[in-house]
């Protein structure tokens, strides 16, 4: 079969540790004997990243900006830890957070699904798909330890206008302080990503957040998720059948186990960092999830929802096999196809993705699965299979579908 054409590039960013080994695989096995693959490639890998002061994460988030997709492995978000172990510079920012700050926009993170896969959660049937909002919170946060008493301020000083000032705390004694910001316009993309999504799903959707206690901040999301509604979608959920609710976050949580799926659940940052890991889990593993940023600005991004995996890159460097799933970074680059698909007009590279997620999923459905799969397997494989082993069974179904 000769190879198809990849019309327009796709900004590839490479990672570390586990996942760094996967992707090549995913990349040698997988898409170069099918694809002509127009990648513009960019190391991320942390020892690349401290050589160039982190310029190549920046320059990455530009040629997404350039190129509108792009796909990403997992990186290593260094702690002081990683400093020591990495001689590092200094303990470079999350890649990521970067890139959304960049872009803008909304993760959402969805469950992929496989027939013989149990969820945790019994009644959930269907995805349970958490929209993150990716910009600012903690994420973009400044931080102050507190040595001792003294007192911390939060002032406002307005282009044009009086000052305003709130007293955060009075120290007595040594605390840390934390600050960070929102922006009305980046609300209201997120809160439009959403609707979006959900229409284009055709899914029910809920937004959750704090704004009993936080009566500004997270109230302010509250209100402009409801002006958006009201305004652009209202009637185009009504005429779909389908609905909008907010609710405290506390009683989203109580709901989303009780539901049966096919929801999506908008997240603040924080909050959707959090939980997706949650549902991503209950789904069978961290590794049966896809994690597609949109931005409102028309770029793309599909990475997968986990980290490099180190405990298994480790136990990789003695020389052992692992059993590490890779069905997530499969999607990553499956996600981006389609979409580079879409937008080239290529519908055969469309088809070629599909196709490619069809023999992973029936891959697993066939019994043959990753060691973290088999306590959620229904009926339970007697055994497992190994990194390449199930990349290479992978293939074996692509190939007959082709
Ligand atoms: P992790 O990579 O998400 O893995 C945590 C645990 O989940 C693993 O030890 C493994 O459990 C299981 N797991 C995750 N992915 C799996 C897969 N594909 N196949 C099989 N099992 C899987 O988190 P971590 O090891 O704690 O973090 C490593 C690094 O990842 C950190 O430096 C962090 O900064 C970074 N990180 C990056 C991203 C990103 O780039 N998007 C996201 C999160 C974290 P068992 O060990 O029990 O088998
Ligand atoms: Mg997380």
């Amino acid at each position: 079969m000769p190879k198809l054409t990849v019309k327009n590039p796709i900004v590839e960013m490479d990672g570390d540790e586990m996942t760094r080994i996967m992707w090549q695989m995913v990349k040698d096995k997988l898409l170069l004997p099918y694809l002509d693959l127009n990648v513009e490639y960019y190391d991320l890998g942390l020892a690349k990243r401290d050589e160039t002061d982190d310029q190549v994460t920046i320059d990455a988030g530009r040629a997404i900006m350039k190129h509108q997709v792009g796909v990403k492995c997992a990186t290593i978000t260094p702690d002081a830890e990683r400093v020591d172990e990495w001689g590092l510079k200094q303990q470079w920012k999350s890649p990521n957070g970067t890139i959304r700050a960049m872009l803008d926009g909304t993760v959402f993170r969805c469950p992929i699904i496989a027939k013989n896969i149990v969820p945790a959660v019994r009644n959930w049937h269907r995805p349970i798909v958490i929209g993150r909002h990716a910009y600012g919170d903690i994420y973009k946060g400044v931080e102050l330890r507190i040595g001792g008493a003294g007192k911390v301020e939060l002032v406002y000083t307005p282009e044009a206008g009086a000052t305003q000032q709130v007293t955060v705390h009075e120290f007595q004694g040594p605390g840390v302080v934390l600050g960070y910001h929102n922006l009305d316009s980046s609300i209201t993309s997120f809160a439009r990503a959403c609707f979006t999504y959900a229409l284009d799903r055709h899914i029910n959707m809920m937004f959750s957040t704090k704004d009993t206690i936080s009566k500004t901040y997270h109230a302010q999301f509250k209100v402009l998720f409801q002006e958006v509604f009201d305004r652009e979608y209202k009637d185009r959920f009504e005429q779909a059948g389908l609905t909008y609710m907010y609710t405290l976050i506390d009683d989203a949580v109580a709901r989303i186990m009780k539901t049966e799926g096919g929801i999506l659940w908008a997240c603040r940052n924080y909050d959707g960092d959090v939980m997706s890991d949650m549902v991503a889990s209950a789904f069978g593993s961290l590794a049966m999830m896809t994690s597609d940023l949109i931005s409102p600005h028309g770029y793309f991004e599909f990475e997968a929802a986990h980290g490099t995996v180190r405990r298994h890159y480790y136990q990789h460097l003695k020389g052992e096999p692992t059993s590490t799933n890779s069905m997530a970074l499969i999607f990553a680059w499956t996600g981006g196809l389609k979409k580079r698909a879409d937008l080239d007009g290529t519908p055969e590279v469309g088809e070629f993705a599909r196709k490619l997620e069809r023999a992973a999923i029936e891959t697993i459905e066939s019994g043959v699965m990753t060691k973290d799969l088999i306590p959620f397997a229904d009926p339970r494989p007697a055994t497992h299979v190994m990194t390449e082993e199930f990349i290479d069974a992978v293939r074996a179904n692509l190939d007959q579908k082709l």
